[in-house]
């Protein structure tokens, strides 16, 4: 036998199963078929700035990411806990007036603030804030559209904040996922500042995968797994490695292939990552401000962007790390759950001139991610989604036997973790 756990994939599921499996003082050996580590928590560095592979934020609020990761280790970036909205001519921001008092007028009298809304809202979310999360699970599930519209949340907060906002979250436009399971993740908003690693959403898995005994093997595919007499046969391209029970931990795009799980829907977004300056490249760049906040479009009649763009930011704001000095990094999101999802660099650049009202002639792509399978889809009942086992000692995990988010793939890591150390302890 040549190690107790094999586990396939090294996100951040299949990272948090290895730590807990090894800190329990079992061998664990982690496979990964790409080159790096992190799966869908990726970070490209180009030309001196870092661009996350598709936009993303750490949430330090997530009870996981409070308990298992070093998070002043880590150096984040945080971001506001507002939003600005552009509607037409105008642009308005919209913060926690707690957090952020100097804002707490604008963001109160605004009219895309109605008072009916934000009573429904505090009706809406107000049991999720002071319950634990097991009840929310348990609680009766709708879509996260049927939800708002029973609590009377119908006004421009909605229309114009809300759904929009949600949207470039979930990368899902369609208001379908479980309204449990954004209350959660709305509950995670107001508890905590997301933000940014100092150099990178990448510094999450490598902080995980440093303290592991082996290092992870990269550039080694599963290409099968199979129970065999007293364990499992994994194999390789290159090799067949053999282990007393083997955990599965790819994203939803992979699991058919080792499993005979079905693949689980999925939504994805895209990202374009631009160096943004008003003059050309020799010239010293120009400040462009976005201040901490996201930018959403509330431009359409009836709610919604105008363009492709669901949320925009400008990363160096918030981040300086994510960019070299004075220069400036921004970051937009469109939704491949839209017909304009693949929207050309030329819709998208028209989009951010009218959005930062400022020209992009000068603004250099610096690369653009394209990310079909970002997130599991999560239609309710959310119910509680766990590890599973599909065979005697074969166990699948990842995001999409949990919540599609970096607390659900470390819990999900965990769950599967512990019950294969139950099992070893049994055999
Ligand atoms: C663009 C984007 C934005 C996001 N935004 C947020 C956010 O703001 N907040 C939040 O909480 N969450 C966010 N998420 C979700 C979060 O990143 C994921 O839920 C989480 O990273 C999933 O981790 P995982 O380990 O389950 O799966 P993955 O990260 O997909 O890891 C699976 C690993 O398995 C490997 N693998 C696949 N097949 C094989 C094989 N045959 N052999 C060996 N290895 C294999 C893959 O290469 C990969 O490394 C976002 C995700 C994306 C993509």
């Amino acid at each position: 036998m040549d190690t107790d756990v094999i586990v396939i994939g090294a996100g951040l599921a299949g990272l948090q199963c290895a730590r807990r499996a090894e800190r329990s003082g079992h061998s664990v050996i982690v496979l990964e078929s790409e080159a790096t580590i992190g799966g869908r928590v990726r970070t490209d560095s180009v030309d001196g700035f870092l661009c996350d592979r598709g936009f993303q934020l750490l949430n330090p609020a997530y009870p996981a990411v409070r308990d298992w990761i070093d998070v002043p280790a880590l150096g984040l970036q945080k971001f506001g806990v507002g939003v600005v909205v552009r509607t037409g001519e105008t642009s308005t921001t919209l913060a926690h007036p707690l957090r952020h008092p100097r804002f707490a007028l604008e963001t109160l009298r605004s009219e895309l603030t109605p008072r009916s809304d934000l009573v429904a809202l505090a009706r809406w979310l107000g049991p999720t804030l002071l319950r634990p999360s097991r009840a929310s699970h348990a609680a009766r599930d709708q879509t996260l559209h049927e939800s708002l519209d029973e609590a009377g949340l119908t006004g421009r907060f909605r229309r114009d904040v809300l759904d929009t906002f949600l949207a470039g979250v979930l990368a899902d436009s369609t208001g379908t996922s479980s309204a449990n399971y954004v209350r959660l993740l709305m509950r995670y908003f107001a508890l905590g500042a997301p933000g940014l690693p100092r150099a990178g959403m990448q510094a999450l898995p490598e902080q995980m995968a440093a303290s592991l005994a082996e290092p992870v093997r990269l550039g080694a595919a599963a290409r099968t797994v199979r129970e065999a007499p007293g364990g499992i046969e994994v194999t390789t391209d290159h090799e067949t490695i053999r282990g007393r029970i083997a955990v599965v931990a790819v994203g939803p795009a992979d699991v058919a292939e080792l499993t005979d799980l079905p693949a689980p829907a999925t939504h994805g977004l895209t990202t374009w990552w631009f160096r943004a300056t008003d003059r050309p490249q020799a010239q010293p760049p120009g400040v462009l401000s976005g201040g901490p906040f996201l930018m959403l479009d509330a431009t359409r009649p009836g709610g919604g962007p105008a363009g492709s763009i669901w949320n925009a930011a400008v990363i160096s704001d918030v981040a300086p790390s994510y960019a070299p000095p004075g220069e400036t990094l921004v970051q937009a999101t469109t939704l491949l759950d839209r017909p304009d999802g693949l929207a050309g660099e030329g819709d998208v650049r028209r989009d951010l001139e009218r959005l930062y009202r400022t020209s992009t002639r000068h603004w250099e792509v610096l690369v653009h991610h394209v990310v079909p399978h970002a997130l599991p889809a999560q239609p309710p009942p959310l119910g509680d989604r766990r590890p599973r086992w599909t065979g005697d000692r074969v166990l699948v995990t990842g995001d999409h036997r949990g919540t599609g988010s970096i607390q659900g793939a470390l819990v999900a890591g965990d769950r599967a973790a512990r019950a294969v150390i139950d099992l070893l302890a049994q055999l």
